[in-house]
């Protein structure tokens, strides 16, 4: 099965897609509600980004559907390399029709079950795949491990540069070791702690990036004065009332003073940055206090 989400009545505002998101999963339905409220569900119905969800089962070519295997020399599970090869393959080619959900957002699972088909696959074949997937420098495939490079800001800022990201989210011990040296372009972990499967790894990038898309977020300053953006953390932030049980707002965020206003944002910012945070103070280079 795969799914492309409809954004549902919006649908009508879509314009032209500007990033591909295809998502490799055997729980294509914990990504509904996420992807399907606020500000995903809005850049999808601005037509900023596209999401398909693919249900890795789907390109098993095993009779029960099947894409684990248990580890050589023993252990846990381990997703084997040719549903992952397949769903890649696929994605890349656009091979698969993905079918068009309705606005109620269900996934409807195939009725046709998985056979056991001979794959026509050869050393030459696979090479050269390989050759083309390196040579386009439009699209990443992601997997998302504890082991791979921790996720920051400045790297999802670069992920907004390609057209395509395929997202790799396991389970069990993880993939294949052939997959990660020879599929996948980047392997990311979002933190020092295991999760039970890279599904929520894969959520985290995707709300990460998304509200990073021009024009997903209509206000521009709330997103280039958020945490890390410039190597700071966010400055303090008050609402009304202005006195709650004794508790005052700074006089300075009442007094309409822009000017002074953005100094005391700009110092709070960077008091925090240096108890909480130094390490982000050494990456930045081009702060004037
Ligand atoms: N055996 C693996 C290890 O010790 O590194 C852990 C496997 S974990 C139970 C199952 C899957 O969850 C991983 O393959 C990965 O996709 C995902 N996962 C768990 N923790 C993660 C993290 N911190 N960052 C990214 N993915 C994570």
């Amino acid at each position: 099965m795969s799914v492309r989400l409809s954004a549902g009545r919006q649908g009508s505002q879509k314009s032209e897609n500007k990033m591909i998101i295809d998502v490799i999963t055997i729980f294509p339905e914990m990504f509904i509600p996420v992807i399907g409220e606020s500000i995903i569900k809005r850049g999808r119905a601005k037509g900023l980004v596209k999401i398909n969800i693919h249900d890795l089962r789907d390109y098993s070519s095993n009779i029960h559907k099947k894409v684990d295997s248990p580890s050589y020399g023993g252990g846990g599970m381990v997703f084997k390399i040719d549903p992952l090869f397949e769903s890649i393959k696929s994605i890349l080619n656009n091979e698969k029709k993905i079918l068009v959900k309705g606005i109620n957002m269900k996934v409807s699972r195939p009725k046709t079950k998985g056979v056991d088909k001979p794959r026509n696959l050869t050393k030459d074949s696979f090479n050269e795949f390989y050759e083309n997937k390196i040579k386009d420098k439009t699209k990443r495939t992601i997997l998302f491990s504890p082991k791979g490079k921790k996720l920051n800001q400045k790297m999802m800022n670069k992920f907004l540069s390609y057209e395509k990201l395929i997202l790799i989210a396991p389970r069990y011990e993880g993939v294949d070791e052939r997959v990660r040296e020879y599929l996948v372009d980047e392997e990311i972990s979002i933190g020092d702690y295991v999760l039970s499967g890279g599904e929520l790894p894969a959520m985290v990038f995707i709300d990460s990036l998304v509200r990073l898309i021009p024009g997903v977020v209509s206000d521009k300053n709330s997103i280039k004065n958020e945490s890390f953006e410039n190597s700071l953390l966010d400055f303090p932030h008050y609402t009304r009332p202005a006195e709650f049980c004794g508790l005052k707002v700074p006089d300075i965020l009442i007094s309409g003073n822009h000017k002074d206003i953005e100094k005391w944002r700009k110092d709070k910012a960077f008091e925090l940055t240096k108890k909480r945070r130094p390490d982000l103070l050494n990456e930045k280079k081009d702060f004037k206090k």
